[in-house]
């Protein structure tokens, strides 16, 4: 037995052992566990969604006085019930502005004031339970005091209708980011939605130095990839992306590709991944295509809607899902290539029609870290990703405001 009396086969034996001991909690540890942490972890640091579309969902349905979140909303994916149970911290809430406000005849601004009206009041009518929030130290306090953090982004620069003046009334009225695109292109920044190569014009700069210089962060979701590194090129701030995965996963002009990726590394930007299954799941994006194409086949036959629908139930029985896994290997994909420092969480929640398995509703969203922590990430890079990365950008933005507004010597 003298193998048994060497210290090195001594050391083997401890070493296995310390292997088998690392290996056997992940074995014993729950789902439940896992969220049960990722909840402990959101008492410490304020989880942050970048983009949130009730404002515009209880536009349709009425305004305030039709849709009270104070009360349990079942048709919808966000209610203050919920958000307590997903242990949200702070809120970017959508100021999103339709493309088709562009119309002649049309007021973006008048529309974007009105969604910003419609989150302050939103926000004044939960005062037990939400606050505004305007810098990183308010959505701090107002962690602190227990309360969720509301902040407003305006979805879609057309809102400014080509002003510098209104663009800094709306930083003035709270707005903290500015999307410079929706659906469709302005005359300043192209959409991701266009087929168009341009990227931003001299006046588009104008705005995203100017949006700096105020203090908005320049949030380049819905922006076609030109824009995207003209923007990168241009911001002395770091920028985000609100609610935007990856597109090396799923091949959607929405998604981020690896390019980009890296510029927002060097920028210390974050993206916040979005949940819509579209841009998460390459099968459902190319499920998604084939229906298109199938609907525009029927119709030039002559079909009519119930003929079209009748034909396609078929296809719905075969509709592939996305899973809460899939976004996971997204926010895994961005910190590979960009780093455990510019990923976040953008669910897109009630702007989005279909949602992830596993990913249904605001109270969901520690689930979503709780299989990051299942994957072997540490505390430390989870807090990151729930929050932190987004409130080190909002800091490095209010600094570089500061500073552009300095006179010049
Ligand atoms: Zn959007």
């Amino acid at each position: 037995m003298q193998r048994w009396n060497d210290g090195r086969w001594a050391w083997r034996v401890v070493s296995v052992m310390m292997v088998v001991l690392s290996i056997i909690p992940s074995f014993h540890l729950s789902a439940q566990d896992y969220r049960a942490q990722a909840i402990r972890i959101l008492r410490t640091v304020p989880l942050i969604d970048g983009h949130n579309d009730i404002p515009d969902a209880i536009r349709e349905r009425g305004g305030l006085d039709s849709v009270n979140l104070a009360v349990s909303q079942p048709k919808l994916m966000t209610d203050i019930a919920r958000l307590r149970r997903g242990a949200v911290g702070a809120q970017f809430w959508a100021a999103y502005v339709p493309s088709t406000t562009m119309d002649s005849g049309s007021h973006p601004a008048v529309y974007a004031l009105e969604q910003i009206d419609l989150i302050r009041r939103l926000c004044a009518s939960n005062a037990r339970s939400m606050a505004m929030a305007y810098t990183a130290a308010d959505v701090q306090r107002n962690f602190a005091a227990g309360k969720i953090s509301c902040l407003i982004g305006i979805e879609g620069g057309h809102a400014i209708e080509n002003s510098l003046g209104a663009l800094r009334m709306f930083s003035n009225l709270g707005t903290r980011y500015m999307t410079l695109t929706h659906w469709r292109s302005l005359e300043w920044a192209t959409a991701s939605t266009d087929t168009a190569r341009r990227g931003l014009s001299p006046f588009g700069k104008q705005v995203v130095l100017e949006m700096n210089r105020v203090g908005m962060l320049v949030d380049l979701s819905h922006v076609n990839d030109q824009t995207m590194s003209d923007a990168l090129h241009t911001s002395q701030a770091p920028v985000i992306f609100s609610h935007s995965s990856a597109r090396a996963l799923t091949n959607h002009a929405r998604n981020v590709p690896d390019s980009i990726l890296k510029l927002v590394a060097a920028n210390r930007g974050v993206v916040m991944v979005n949940f819509n299954p579209g841009f998460v799941s390459e099968a459902v994006r190319v499920y998604g295509d084939s229906v298109t194409a199938r609907l525009d086949v029927l119709r030039a036959a002559g079909a009519d809607s119930a003929t079209r629908a009748d034909s396609m139930k078929a296809w719905d029985a075969r509709a592939p899902h996305a899973t809460l896994a899939q976004v996971a290997d997204h926010i895994e994909h961005i910190r590979q290539v960009c780093g455990v420092d510019c990923v976040g969480v953008g669910s897109d929640f009630d702007g989005i029609t279909e949602v992830p398995v596993g990913l249904e509703d605001v109270s969901k969203l520690p689930d979503l870290l709780a299989e990051l922590l299942r994957r072997g990430w540490t505390e430390a890079e989870v807090k990151k990703v729930a929050g932190l990365n987004t409130l080190r950008v909002m800091r490095d933005a209010e600094r570089v405001a500061v500073e552009m507004r300095r006179p010049h010597r």
